[in-house]
């Protein structure tokens, strides 16, 4: 991978500079240690991979490490094909975590012992309503919340109750653990949050070994602090809870070379939902095939439509982090996906839309190999021989019986350019029985071999073609938005599904390329010369996924040329 192309480090931003004041001042013994914590309650999305830059890559720059870690506390909507589809994906992206990968579920027992802890030094207490009630309780941001009936209970009650909730005594709702803060915290946050609830469910690693599950904000910093970890990189929603996790480590046990909590502004990304409850709910729904439909903002679906990771990597870098939540076009992350499909992806010519195209003095049975060039931006991509014959496809919008000014292709008495191959004069067309041209008569002009003319006139237009006995069948998937609507979620009172587009993809059957095409391997990628960039599926042979097509609008806006 060339550096130019896929970078692994991003610009100059606020954590990047409190890392380098930390290492500076000897911080954490000059350690910096980041960590990946996703919920394996689905796979990951392009909202991750700016998370998985960020922290790999300032682990990186600072010569630190990174690990993974599953934050797994809600064993209903986790899966262990969760699991090993985000290592999985991450590893896709371009990047490696230190040691194993790491489970929240690896410290329930810490965690657990760490709560009887809090208990017995009276700052824990079990609570036996509802979670209603609990809720009803905690007040707003104006009015302080009301003291649960059972937060005085003495500290041996409290730990009778625990460890019966813990053996399993209590029906699933019947009690929960809570931190003994205070009600009236002007943080709602730090109004005894629950820490742990009873829920009979089989874990995905712990088994039944567990019937209390601690919340996530009584996994997430004790995690953190477990493993090491010097700078704890999360989303701006969790601003609000980092005094309550520095509000656990001031009473437990911990050393004093304590992790610290940065907040960043999440990703947003145009025509799409980036929520694993949205992205889950599609799924279900039906409304696409799967995680992994091309469809999908999930990494999965970007790589089966045939993003490579380097135009992620290069996006998510572009962007940035900052600390205002914002949306991204998902033009702009187009435009890097084609700019890194430009420089490395081959050419090749398919026609999606046939129309036979017969050269009328071309020798009946002959077949020459012209010669083409492989990728024009990377001289060392070389060339390949393509076959011609005497009956071609073109692509059907690449001839127009009577053409509008400024229409530059095939038409009757026009001349045009056959790519790499020869110039064609529209000599007559033939019908069908309703009128509709069904095929094109031509004449080739042989001394413009390799598509040159050797008395220098010229034409203004190339078309590409494939040789008709030579022609493999292929079908391409062209993809449009899944939203009609850029913010789908940003409707008060509309139901962001109401705004799927019901043309997100069209089929195309009956397509042909040349025969090289035959010879590309599941999620290879190509370029259709005038078509745009596709990618071979990786489950159906001869399925085409178009990734993008060739229009960069934004590579002027970039400020790049185009
Ligand atoms: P979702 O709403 O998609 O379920 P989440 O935050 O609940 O998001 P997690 O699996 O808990 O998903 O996220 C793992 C890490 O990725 C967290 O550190 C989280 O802050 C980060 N992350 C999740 N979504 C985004 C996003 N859209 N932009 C940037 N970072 C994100
Ligand atoms: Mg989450």
């Amino acid at each position: 991978m060339s550096s130019e192309s896929s970078p692994r480090s991003g610009p100059p931003d606020f954590v990047r500079d409190q890392v380098r004041r930390d290492v500076d001042a000897g911080s954490h013994g000059g350690r910096v240690q980041l960590r990946f914590p996703p919920e394996p309650n689905g796979y990951l999305h392009i909202g991750h991979a700016k998370s998985i830059c960020l922290n790999f890559g300032v682990a990186d720059e600072f010569g630190g490490s990174c690990t993974l870690r599953m934050d797994d506390t809600n064993p209903e909507t986790e899966r262990a094909d969760f699991v090993a589809g985000i290592e999985e994906d991450v590893r896709w992206l371009g990047f490696r975590w230190d040691g194993p990968t790491r489970y929240a579920s690896d410290y329930f027992p810490q965690l657990y012992a760490w709560a009887e802890l809090l208990v017995e030094r009276g700052l824990a207490y079990v609570d036996d309503q509802d979670a209603e009630t609990i809720s009803a309780q905690r007040g707003g941001f104006t009015e302080p919340g009301v003291d649960s009936p059972y937060r005085d209970r003495p500290v041996e009650e409290n730990l009778d109750l625990l460890r019966r909730m813990r053996a399993g005594e209590f029906p699933d709702g019947a009690r929960v653990l809570r931190a003994r803060i205070d009600m009236a915290h002007p943080n709602p946050q730090l109004r005894d949050p629950v820490l742990y609830r009873i829920r009979h469910a089989a874990h995905h690693r712990t088994g039944t070994q567990w019937c209390i599950y601690p919340t996530y904000d009584w996994a997430h910093g004790q995690s953190d602090a477990l493993e090491g970890t010097t700078h704890s990189v999360c989303t701006l929603e969790f601003d609000a809870h980092r005094p309550l996790y520095e509000w656990f480590l001031d009473h437990l046990p911990i050393p004093a070379d304590r992790p610290h909590q940065y907040e960043f502004a999440r990703l947003n990304v145009t025509h799409t939902v980036l929520s694993k409850r949205r992205l889950s709910a599609l799924v279900e729904g039906g409304h696409v095939d799967g995680w992994d439909d091309p469809r999908m903002p999930t990494l999965r679906g970007m790589r089966r439509l045939g993003y490579p990771p380097e135009a992620l990597r290069a996006f998510c870098n572009h962007i940035g982090v900052a600390k205002v939540n914002g949306t991204n076009e998902v033009e702009l992350l187009e435009s890097f996906v084609r700019d890194e499909l430009n420089r490395t992806s081959t050419r090749r010519m398919a026609v999606l839309r046939p129309l036979r195209l017969v050269v009328e003095n071309y020798p009946e049975g002959q077949v020459e190999q012209v010669e083409v060039v492989n990728n024009p931006e990377d001289p060392s991509a070389g060339t390949r021989l393509v076959p011609f014959s005497r009956e071609l496809w073109i692509d059907r919008d690449d001839f127009l019986e009577d053409p509008p000014a400024k229409f530059y292709r095939l038409a009757p008495g026009r001349e045009v350019r056959l790519r790499a191959a020869y110039f064609v004069r529209c000599t007559d067309v033939v019908r069908d029985t309703s009128g509709e041209v069904v095929e094109v008569r031509c004449t080739y002009d042989p001394a413009t071999t390799g598509g040159q003319a050797p008395d220098g006139r010229k034409v203004k237009a190339t078309i590409h073609w494939v040789s008709v006995p030579h022609a493999v069948p292929i079908e391409a998937r062209l993809y449009d938005r899944l939203f009609t609507e850029p913010h789908p979620d940003a409707h008060e009172g509309r139901d962001p599904f109401d705004f799927l587009n019901p043309n997100s993809v069209e089929v195309v059957g009956g397509a042909w390329a040349e025969p090289s095409l035959a010879e590309l391997a599941p999620a290879d990628r190509v370029q259709f010369e005038r078509v745009g960039y596709f990618c071979v599926d990786t489950n159906v042979p001869g399925v085409f996924h178009r990734t993008v097509g060739l229009r960069d609008d934004w590579a002027k806006i970039r400020g790049r040329t185009a």
